[in-house]
């Protein structure tokens, strides 16, 4: 492990060479030397790549975005040079994905274990309940998915204090940017090559990104599994959609918010698409293990070895889990309703933006304690993490700002199984994402974050 002095040059802004000072190092600051000139061409010249080559979002502010296809599209939020990665982090996250997919397929085969878990949660949080009822129907159904399909990010930051690569969440649904993610990384290499002498950056030490390429890859591995030649790949975004043909694969860009079941008619697509034998990505069971209830069951003591049988892998494993506890633990809310900027109080929903802090974090713990009401239940602690953070150009709007930010690094994983039979069992890319160090929550679509890429060093 690297000690903390190191850890802070082992994840920062990738620095160009500076004249005079000639170094090229990755420590903080040095980019905030780069001629004004060099980063204007940067911004310029990103900005109309990102237009010429689809690295583009849909424009909240224009009134037809979203609703005539090619109309109201503005780029998308990126760090304007890479993020500088230690090969330790980026090795030790790649050697995790194949473990975490194998937990969360093993996981979900234990329905007592799901329901037991989130069994208080439940009575509290009626969304997790509604899946947890799918969940009971196919348990006494006894429906078994043979060809399972997961398409999964594992996501960590640096904890600057020890230097330590620590989970943040383990997506198991919709695990959205990964095309966005090998957008970014072509634009950092291109620019890169584009002044390499300037920069004094190699652009082969941007790390290549095969998100889109694996995970079409896995869908298509999964249609297959199927072995219907006339079946379909059926998407769920929002509406829910449906076509005459038999669907090989049901893949779902949506239904991980309560947002998406506006009425029982989505509550009732869910439960027919789950009874039917189309391959889910992902089943109602590979769904219930991404939530954080279950990752923070999994931080207990002994409770991974009943999933993963192999001593080191456990190991691996358990040595990325940061802080997590049930607020059953009495002295553990103590502590955060004492110091609540040193945790994160998380509820089960995903998608970014759900999370509470600081003085909200204390207020909140405070009112469900005083009306003594299960309420708890629906939440989990977590350490706080505090990356190592930088000083980084960013650019959203067509604006570049220089900021002091931090990063969060995922790796997407693919899973595929027929029965007894691993077919796809690997990482699949990244997902880069720097916010300013000020802000508590990170997604991209949700405002906060910046695409980014990785720069091995
Ligand atoms: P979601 O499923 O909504 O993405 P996350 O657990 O990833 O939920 O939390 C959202 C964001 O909050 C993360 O992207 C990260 O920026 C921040 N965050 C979450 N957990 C922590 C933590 N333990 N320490 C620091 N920041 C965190
Ligand atoms: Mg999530
Ligand atoms: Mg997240």
């Amino acid at each position: 492990l690297l000690a903390p002095a190191r850890c802070a040059a082992a994840v920062g802004t990738a620095a160009p060479k500076v004249e005079g000072g000639g170094r090229r190092s990755s420590e903080q600051g040095q980019l905030a030397v780069a001629p004004a000139r060099l980063v204007d061409e940067l911004v310029e010249e990103a900005l109309v790549w990102s237009s010429q080559h689809g690295l583009v979002v849909g424009d909240k502010n224009h009134p037809r975005s979203g609703k005539a296809p090619g109309v109201g599209l503005l780029h998308a939020p990126f760090a304007l040079l890479p993020m500088s990665f230690s090969k330790v982090y980026w090795d030790q996250a790649v050697e995790l994905a194949p473990l975490f997919n194998e937990l969360v397929d093993r996981v979900s085969l234990d329905g007592d274990f799901l329901q037991e878990t989130l069994s208080r949660t439940k009575e509290v949080d009626s969304f997790t309940g509604r899946l947890l009822d799918i969940h009971a129907k196919m348990m006494k159904l006894n429906k078994k998915e043979d060809v399972r399909l997961g398409l999964t990010r594992s996501d960590y930051m640096v904890d600057g204090a020890t230097g330590q690569l620590l989970q943040v969440e383990l997506n198991t649904i919709s695990t959205s940017s990964n095309g966005l993610a090998c957008g970014v990384c072509e634009l950092h290499r291109n620019l890169i090559r584009q002044h390499e002498r300037e920069l004094g950056l190699d652009p082969e030490s941007v790390v290549g990104n095969t998100a889109i390429a694996q995970h079409a890859e896995a869908l298509a591995g999964a249609w297959a599994e199927f072995n219907n030649q006339s079946s379909v790949v059926l998407v769920v975004v929002q509406p829910e959609e449906r076509d005459g043909l038999p669907v090989a694969v049901v893949y779902f860009r949506a239904g991980y918010t309560p947002n998406d079941y506006p009425s029982e008619a989505e509550w009732r697509a869910r439960l027919l698409i789950e009874c039917s034998s189309a391959i889910k990505c992902p089943s109602i069971a590979h769904h219930l293990v991404g939530t954080k209830k279950i990752q923070q069951e999994l931080a207990k003591e002994n409770v991974l070895e009943r999933f993963l049988d192999n001593k080191a892998d456990i190991e691996k494993v358990r040595k990325c889990f940061a802080g997590l506890w049930s607020l059953e633990n009495d002295s553990i809310v103590m502590s955060a309703i004492e110091s609540p900027e040193l945790f994160v109080l998380k509820p089960q929903r995903e998608g970014g933006g759900n999370n509470i802090y600081g003085d909200n974090l204390r207020e909140t713990l405070i009112s469900l304690k005083k009306d003594g009401s299960n309420e708890l239940a629906a939440y989990i602690l977590m350490q706080r993490i505090f990356p190592p953070a930088s000083l980084c150009y960013l650019v959203r709007d067509g604006t570049c700002i220089r900021e002091n930010a931090v990063s969060e690094f995922g790796i997407f994983g693919a899973y595929l199984r027929n029965k007894d039979r691993v077919i796809i069992n690997d990482q699949c890319g990244y997902l880069m994402r720097t916010k300013a160090a000020s802000l508590n929550e990170g997604g991209v679509v949700a405002g906060y974050a910046f695409l980014n890429s990785v720069f091995l060093t």
